[in-house]
């Protein structure tokens, strides 16, 4: 089987240091078929004038020459993990048209304070304020999956990394909240993505979204399945990507989903 990683930023992310080639060398070392390097583009931010963007165009030289240099030892996809991909459908167009991409992330990571959660002191909200704002959330990212051009929908429990487990204990987790999100992603085609990032912050012991809220989505018909390790540095690509598997496997999935120019190709799982 297939081992891959669609969920990884280098340098070009505004939180990350690593080098395309420093991904390379780990990927080979870790025995991966591919990875997809899925930098940033908060696109609130950008289309508002609050951030400046990442330099694609430095991100493309340095993908060229690692695709040359790595040919035939490990496959590099052209990816992007947009934030927000809801709040501009036409600058969203523009920035996807603008490159041969082979997978659109699409995440939720300001909530409706326009704060991204990684951002936000706990401390200054009350229980209920921080309950308030993941409804919100929730809300926002079944708008996402309704309307938003994206291959992957990522990091569903998102919040949950940067709560406290003793402040979300008001954070709804009923299966009803995720069935208008499932439902649209399922409708649209669109691929859930099991992330492993919440294991190795601690605050979850198998990827995002566990074990009941991914029964559920299987339950609903829901048959698209990424697996991404959101590695901001390069020893950690492709990290529990043999618990998302096996997360897989428990909630009655047959089949991965891989990617090549936003088309989907089942993987069937062993
Ligand atoms: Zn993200
Ligand atoms: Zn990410």
């Amino acid at each position: 089987m297939k081992r891959f990683d669609y969920h990884t930023h280098n340098h070009i992310s505004f939180d990350a240091k690593a080098t395309l080639q420093e991904h390379c060398e780990a990927a080979l070392q870790k025995g991966l078929d591919e990875f997809a390097l899925t930098n940033h583009y908060e696109l609130d931010m950008v289309e508002s004038g609050k951030e400046k963007g990442p330099d694609l165009a430095l991100e493309e030289i340095e993908l060229q020459e690692m695709r040359e240099r790595y040919a035939g030892r490990v496959t590099i996809l052209r990816g992007i993990e947009i934030g927000q991909p809801d709040y501009d459908s036409v600058a969203a167009k523009k920035l996807i048209d603008a490159r041969e991409y082979d997978i659109v992330l699409g995440s939720l990571h300001n909530g409706l304070h326009g704060l991204d959660f990684y951002y936000m002191n706990p401390d200054e909200y009350t229980n209920a304020q921080l309950c308030n704002l993941w409804e919100a959330y929730l809300v926002l990212l079944a708008k996402i999956a309704r309307t938003a051009d994206i291959d992957v929908l990522t990091h569903i429990l998102y919040p949950v990394r940067y709560v406290p487990l003793e402040r979300s204990a008001c954070f709804s987790m009923d299966l009803s909240r995720f069935e208008p999100i499932f439902k649209a992603l399922i409708e649209r085609g669109i691929a859930l993505e099991l992330n492993t990032a919440a294991i190795r912050k601690g605050v979850m012991t198998v990827p995002d979204p566990g074990l009941k809220i991914l029964k559920f989505y299987r339950a609903l018909g829901g048959e698209y399945l990424s697996i991404g390790s959101d590695a901001h540095f390069a020893r950690d690509l492709a990290a529990n990507f043999d618990d998302a598997v096996e997360l897989a496997k428990a909630a009655g999935f047959t089949h991965l989903t891989t990617f090549r120019k936003r088309q989907k190709i089942m993987e069937a799982l062993k």
